[in-house]
């Protein structure tokens, strides 16, 4: 796929992938100019099959949208580590369409990520800790364990969309994790897809959905901070629908909200 100035290009990320820190802003920028207007298989062979950006994983929430990047990426190498955060909060279907999705589309994977146990004997003995600290619970029950299992990766693929949020309208297609000391690369392969392209591929490769949006649920975090949405509200008004809290502090997932 790549042209003698590509390969070239290639070659600078790699050797400071050798030699750290992993990535800076310039090689982002780098990366955003080679990519230009390439479409979103380009951008994962070179990732996923090329090595472009070193060990990669992809964070999935399993979520309402999940499904369209992990369809992508199992046709690329279905081996890519699927990173899921199991938070012990998640609605039992959620859990349930992940093993379909898995199985359906041959990721073989999957590596499940819990709360450190000490961390919840201190901090959430009781398991209630969303109802009045929700920041810390995510903390412990997300934040903490996606750092550790991701200091194992020079970069991590998200399924952030531009749409979704005005915080996401103009995220490019890689950038430098600004929480990692170390200069992980995030890569946003769906920044540029629109919700009607999301259904158009749905469709096409007759994918499964998440149960639960037919529901009412069109964005599925754990299942305290979740509810129902109501007509003419926005999609993710049913997170932490009664805090000022819109994210879960990790900015890392597959658009669907983990
Ligand atoms: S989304 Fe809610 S239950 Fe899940 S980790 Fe965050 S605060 Fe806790």
């Amino acid at each position: 796929m790549a042209d003698l100035g590509l390969s070239r290009a290639i070659g600078r990320v790699r050797d400071r992938i050798d030699t750290g820190p992993r990535f800076t802003d310039a090689d982002a920028i780098r990366l955003n100019r080679m990519f230009r207007g390439a479409d979103t298989s380009a951008v994962l062979e070179a990732v996923l099959k090329d090595r472009i950006a070193g060990e990669v994983a992809v964070v999935s929430s399993f979520g309402a949208e999940s499904v369209v990047l992990l369809h992508l990426i199992a046709q690329v190498a279905p081996d890519t580590p699927v990173l899921f955060l199991d938070t012990g909060k998640h609605f039992p279907e959620t859990l349930a369409y992940r093993d379909e999705v898995v199985a359906r589309l041959g990721l073989t994977n999957l590596q499940i990520l819990t709360p450190d146990s000490a961390d919840l004997a201190a901090r959430d003995e009781t398991g209630l800790r969303w109802s009045y600290d929700p920041d810390g619970c995510c903390e412990i029950r997300k934040v903490r364990p996606l750092e550790k299992a991701l200091s194992r990766f020079d970069a991590s693929i998200t399924g952030r969309k531009a749409f979704q949020s005005s915080t996401r309208a103009n995220l490019p297609r890689f950038e430098v994790d600004t929480s990692d000391a170390l200069g992980r690369l995030k890569i946003n392969p769906l920044i540029d897809w629109q919700a009607a392209d999301l259904a158009a591929y749905v469709a096409k490769h007759d994918l499964p959905a998440h149960p639960l949006v037919a529901d009412g649920y069109p964005s599925i975090g754990c299942m305290p901070c979740t509810r129902r949405v109501q007509a003419g509200e926005d999609y993710r008004a049913g997170r932490w629908a009664d805090s000022e809290k819109d994210e879960c502090g990790i900015h890392l997932t597959d658009g669907g909200g983990i």
